[in-house]
């Protein structure tokens, strides 16, 4: 299955292919200029924007859950029926003889715009697979600190920070390989992903450790969450290579606090699940704000 890293590339390879067959469109113009070919269906038909395959493209792109860039879009769109408008008014003006230097300069101007549009929406994507990770598609630790900068501005008073760590996941790459370690870590972030709203957010903050925000109303929801969070890790089986792999995972959680940086409010959960490694593993601990740690596992 695609993760968003990959889903990422090929979109860059198809918005290059998309520039390269747009420009190839000159090409179509001269040859219906100067050989006088007739195939313009292609060209004037009034919907031919919406016949290019750029536009399905495009509005791919749009239903992409990684992107929010939602105006970017919109203007290569529009750039796009430009384009495409004006390269047919450009025929129609081949056709009934009235050229002029004005109308092939719009059309090229039009094309120069689309092209523009395209590469920034490219650079945008590739800032996206900058921060994603190649094994699970996940957005990183860079990327973590960049949102949580932009989410402390608006102080929602009912942020969670989760830390997951898998339990003696040495053991697993020990046991059964690397390889097989590398498609527990992928499972494991498929089974995350799967459990959370689309308001929360998921990162894989370095090797075998996750990290999530969460919204709750208060602390022990937040504990409830983080518990069911560990049961789905633990109920979860891989099969890899006719054997079944198991893991288990600790959590840590801290409300978040908007008087201390990420690194405090990291710490503090860290803690949590640092307490929750000590007294046995496979648990949700959360820090009570006043340096207590409550086992939400064991009171389910
Ligand atoms: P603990 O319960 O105390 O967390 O034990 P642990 O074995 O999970 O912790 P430790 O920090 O000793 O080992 C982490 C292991 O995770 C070692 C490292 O090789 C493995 N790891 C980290 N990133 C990856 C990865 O991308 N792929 C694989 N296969 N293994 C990884
Ligand atoms: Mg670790
Ligand atoms: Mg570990």
């Amino acid at each position: 299955m695609e993760n968003n890293f990959d889903k990422l590339k090929l979109i860059i390879d198809a918005l290059n292919d998309a520039i390269l067959s747009h420009h190839e469109w000159t090409g179509n113009l001269i040859a219906v200029r100067f050989l006088n070919e007739n195939s313009t269906t292609s060209i004037i038909d009034e919907d031919a924007h919406k016949k290019c395959k750029t536009s399905a493209l495009l509005d791919k792109i749009g239903e992409e859950t990684f992107f929010s860039e939602t105006a970017l879009l919109k203007n290569v769109k529009q750039a796009h029926k430009d384009m495409h408008d004006k390269a047919r008014i450009l025929v129609h003006s081949y056709h009934s003889q009235e050229i002029n230097d004005d109308t092939l300069h719009v059309y090229i101007q039009a094309q120069q715009e689309f092209v523009a549009r395209v590469e920034l929406l490219k650079n945008k994507l590739s800032t996206l697979i900058n921060t994603s990770d190649p094994l699970t598609g996940l957005p990183t630790r860079p990327s973590l600190q960049l949102q949580i900068s932009d989410i402390v501005k608006s102080k929602p008073d009912d942020l969670y920070l989760v830390v997951i760590d898998i339990d003696h996941f040495k053991i697993v790459n020990d046991t059964y390989g690397h390889n097989a370690g590398d498609e527990t870590l992928r499972n494991l972030s498929l089974t995350l992903q799967s459990k959370i709203r689309s308001t929360e957010k998921l990162y894989r903050y370095g090797g075998e450790e996750f990290v999530m925000l969460i919204y709750a109303d208060n602390l022990s929801s937040a504990g409830y969450a983080g518990s069911r969070i560990c049961r789905n890790i633990s109920e979860t089986k891989l099969k890899y290579h006719n054997q079944f792999i198991e893991v288990t995972a600790t959590i840590g959680i801290a409300k978040y606090k908007y008087d201390l940086s990420f690194e405090d409010n990291f710490e503090i959960a860290d803690q949590a699940l640092y307490y929750g490694k000590s007294t046995g593993r496979n648990r949700c601990i959360i820090d009570d704000g006043l340096s207590h740690f409550i086992n939400y596992s064991s009171i389910e």
